[in-house]
C-alpha cells in the first residue's frame, strides 16, 4: 500500500508537477496534490485542507518560493517547504534557506526527492510535537487541570493587566473576590478524595454561569477560588455580586447520586484600596474570607487594612501555636463531673491549657477554632487523646480501690472524621489499659449534622467499642432531634447557656425541663455544664438531671489537684459545703493551686466566691 501524502505544488508547468508526482510515486508514495501558480490559488488551497510538503520552484513567472514562504509565515504554517528548480546557483539557495525553505534540490536530480521529503516529514512530526509539548507546558503552567479554570499565575497577571487599565483610565471599578469552600477538609474525608474533586469541579462550572463577559474565574487553591469583577458599579455591587454567588452555590450539588451541600466564606478587596501589586489583592481578598469566616461559616465580608493587621497577629497564634505543641507548652486541666444523686465524682472532662512564655494563658475558645480551621486541631487532638488517657490509668494505678472514673475528651469535626481514629483509641486503651467504656468522647450537635453519613459510621464503630459518646453544648443551634434516635449516644450535656439563669422561672427553665424526660426516654443520661450556684443545683436535681459540672462543684484542677480530689473522695456527699469547702481548701492552701489557672486569671471572683460558699 502506498503512503499518502498531501502536496502542495508551486509551479508554473503541469508537465514538471506530474514528474514530481510521478516520482513520489516510485518512492512508495500516493501524493493527493493541487498546483498553484499565483498567491492567491495558494492562499486558497491553504485555507481548503492541510497539506503536508509544498514543492515549490524557486521562480515563475507571477510567483517565487520567498513569496510561497512568507505566505506561509502569515499564515503562522510549519509546513515541509521545498525548492525544486530547473538551476539554482549557490547564492539563491543560500537567500531561500534563510527565508525559511528546508532543503532544495535541482528538478534533473529528482532522485533525492523522496529521501528528501520523508527526512522532511520526519522532522516536521518532532517539530509538531515539540510544539505540543511546550504548548501544554504552558497550558499546565496558566492553568489548573482539575477544573480547566485558569490558576493563581494566570490570575494575578490578570489582576496586573486590569491595575495597568485602571491606571490608564480606561476602566471603572473592579474587585477581587476570594472564596473558599467552608469545611471542605471535612468534605474531603468523609465522601473521599474522588467526590470532593468532583464537587470543586461541578462548583467550578455552577460559578462560570455567574460571570459578566468582564470577569475572570480561578482556581487559586485547593479549595478555594477567585473571581476578578472587572467592571463594578459601586462597592455595593461587589457585595450584590458576592451575595449573588453564595446563594448559588447554597443550592446542594448532585455528585454519583448523593447530594453534596456547601457553604462558601468570600473575601471582598475593592480596587479603591489603591494597591498596585496584584498579589496584594489576593493576600487581601484572602484576608478578608478568613475575617468572614470568624463570623460563622457562609458570610462575606470587604477588606479594610485593620484586617491585615489582625491577620498578622493570627498568624503569629498560629506559629506560636505550633511551637507549642511541638515544645509541650500545653497541658491538661480536667473539671470533675459530680453525680447529682451521690454527690461522687464520676469522672473528668479534659480541658486543654495553653500557657505561653509571651502571651501567658491563652483561652482554648481563642486557639481551638483557628486549630481546627488550619488543620492544627489534628495534632493537638492526639496530644490531648492520649495525655488524657495516661493520667486516667495513672490515677487508676494509684487509687485501685477509687470508684470507676470516665474522661471525657472534646473531640472537633475534623478530629472525628479524621481517618485513623478509631485505630488510635484501641491503641491508646490496650497501651493504657482502660476499659473502653471509661473513655467518653464530646461532640457538637453540629458535627452529626453537617457530616451525618461519616459521623454515623464512626459512632457506630466506637459504640462497638463501648466507648461513650456525648453530645456537647446540647439545645444550642439545632433543632433536628431525629438524630437522637438514630445514633447512639449515651449522653446529653446541656449547655451552659440553659443553666446560668435555670434559678428563675422563663425560658431557660422550660427548655431545660423539656430536654431532660426527652434524653431518659431515649435512654440519654444527662449531664447539666456551668452549674454555678446552689439553687442552680437543686434545681438540677429535682428535674431529675443525673450530672452537674461547674464552678459550684470545681473549677478544672491541674493533675495534682485532682490527685488531692480523688483521695478525699469517699468522704465526700452531695452536701455541697463540704464538697466545696474540701476542694477549695486544696486550691487555697497551695500557693500555686491547683485550680485552674486559667479561670484564676479570668474569673478569680468566681472561684472565690465558689471557694466561700
Ligand atoms: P466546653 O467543651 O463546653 O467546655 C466547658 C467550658 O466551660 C470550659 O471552658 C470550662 O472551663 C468552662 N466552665 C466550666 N464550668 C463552668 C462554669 O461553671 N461556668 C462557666 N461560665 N464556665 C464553666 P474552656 O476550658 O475555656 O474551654 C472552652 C472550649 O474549648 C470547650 O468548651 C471546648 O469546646 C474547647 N476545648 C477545650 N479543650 C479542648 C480540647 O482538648 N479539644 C477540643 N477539640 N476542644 C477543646
Ligand atoms: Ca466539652
Ligand atoms: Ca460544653
Amino acid at each position: 500500500m502506498n503512503k499518502p501524502v498531501r502536496v502542495l505544488i508551486v509551479d508554473d508547468s503541469e508537465e514538471d508537477s506530474e514528474l514530481l508526482v510521478y516520482e513520489l510515486e516510485r518512492g512508495g508514495y500516493n501524493p493527493v496534490y493541487l498546483r498553484v501558480d499565483t498567491p492567491a490559488a495558494m492562499m486558497a488551497a491553504l485555507n481548503q485542507q492541510p497539506w503536508d510538503i509544498v514543492l515549490a520552484d524557486y521562480s515563475i513567472p507571477q510567483f517565487s518560493a520567498t513569496v510561497a514562504l512568507a505566505l506561509l509565515q502569515e499564515k503562522q504554517l510549519d509546513i515541509p517547504f521545498i525548492i525544486v528548480s530547473g538551476s539554482i546557483g549557490d547564492e539563491t539557495a543560500a537567500a531561500a534557506m534563510t527565508a525559511g525553505a528546508h532543503d532544495y534540490l535541482l528538478k534533473a536530480k529528482l532522485a533525492r526527492l523522496v529521501p528528501a521529503l520523508e527526512r522532511e516529514l520526519r522532522e516536521a512530526q518532532v517539530r509538531q510535537e515539540h510544539k505540543q509539548a511546550l504548548f501544554k507546558l504552558e497550558y499546565l503552567a496558566f492553568n489548573d487541570t482539575l477544573t480547566g479554570l485558569p490558576n493563581q499565575r494566570s490570575f494575578l497577571n490578570s489582576i496586573q493587566k486590569r491595575i495597568e487599565q485602571s491606571q490608564r483610565k480606561l476602566h471603572g471599578l473592579f474587585a477581587v473576590l476570594f472564596l473558599d469552600i467552608d469545611r471542605y477538609q471535612i468534605v474531603k474525608y468523609s465522601l473521599g478524595h474522588l467526590l470532593a474533586e468532583q464537587l470543586l469541579v461541578a462548583i467550578a462550572r455552577r460559578l462560570e454561569t455567574y460571570l459578566n463577559p468582564e470577569d475572570i474565574l480561578a482556581r487559586v487553591g485547593t479549595d478555594e477560588f477567585a473571581l476578578l469583577l472587572g467592571d463594578i458599579q459601586n462597592p455595593q455591587s461587589a457585595q450584590d455580586r458576592a451575595d449573588q454567588i453564595q446563594t448559588a452555590l447554597k443550592t446542594p450539588f448532585k455528585l454519583d447520586g448523593l447530594v453534596v451541600s456547601s457553604s462558601t466564606s468570600i473575601g471582598i478587596v475593592l480596587s479603591t484600596i489603591g494597591y498596585d501589586q496584584p498579589e496584594d489583592f489576593l493576600r487581601g481578598a484572602d484576608m478578608a474570607m478568613h475575617h468572614a469566616r470568624t463570623q460563622g461559616r457562609g458570610g462575606s465580608a470587604i477588606f479594610d487594612r485593620a484586617m491585615q493587621t489582625h491577620a498578622v497577629e493570627r498568624l503569629q497564634l498560629e506559629t506560636d501555636l505550633q511551637r507549642a505543641i511541638k515544645c509541650q507548652q500545653l497541658h491538661l486541666n480536667y473539671q470533675p463531673i459530680v453525680s447529682l444523686t451521690t454527690g461522687r465524682v464520676v469522672g473528668f472532662e479534659a480541658l486543654v491549657r495553653w500557657q505561653d512564655p509571651q502571651r501567658g494563658m491563652v483561652s482554648p475558645s481563642e486557639f481551638i477554632p483557628m486549630a481546627e480551621e488550619t488543620g492544627l486541631i489534628v495534632s493537638l487532638g492526639e496530644w490531648v487523646l492520649e495525655e488524657a488517657c495516661r493520667r486516667l490509668s495513672l490515677w487508676q494505678q494509684q487509687f485501685p480501690n477509687s470508684s470507676p472514673l470516665s474522661m471525657s475528651v472534646n473531640l472537633s469535626a475534623r478530629e472525628l472524621v479524621q481517618p485513623g481514629l478509631i485505630e488510635r483509641i484501641d491503641e491508646l486503651c490496650f497501651a493504657f489499659r482502660l476499659k473502653a467504656e471509661s473513655l467518653k468522647l464530646e461532640i457538637t450537635e453540629s458535627i452529626l449534622l453537617e457530616n451525618a453519613e461519616a459521623a454515623a459510621t464512626i459512632l457506630a464503630q466506637l459504640k462497638q467499642r463501648q466507648i461513650q459518646i456525648s453530645i456537647d453544648d446540647f439545645g444550642t443551634g439545632y433543632s433536628s432531634l431525629s438524630y437522637l434516635h438514630r445514633l447512639p449516644i449515651d449522653t446529653l450535656k446541656i449547655d451552659r447557656s440553659f443553666i446560668s439563669c435555670i434559678d428563675k422561672q422563663g425560658k431557660n427553665l422550660d427548655i431545660v425541663k423539656a430536654i431532660i424526660p426527652l434524653a431518659h426516654s431515649l435512654k440519654l443520661d444527662v449531664v447539666a455544664e456551668g452549674v454555678e450556684t446552689e439553687e442552680q443545683l437543686l434545681k438540677l436535681k429535682a428535674l431529675g438531671c443525673e450530672y452537674g459540672q461547674g464552678y459550684f462543684f470545681s473549677p478544672p484542677l491541674n493533675d495534682e489537684a485532682v490527685v488531692a480530689l480523688i483521695a478525699t473522695m469517699p468522704r465526700m456527699e452531695i452536701e455541697k459545703k463540704k464538697f466545696v469547702t474540701a476542694i477549695a481548701a486544696h486550691s487555697l492552701r497551695r500557693k500555686n493551686s491547683g485550680a485552674d489557672d486559667f479561670l484564676k486569671a479570668s474569673d478569680s471572683r468566681e472561684l472565690r466566691r465558689v471557694s466561700s460558699n
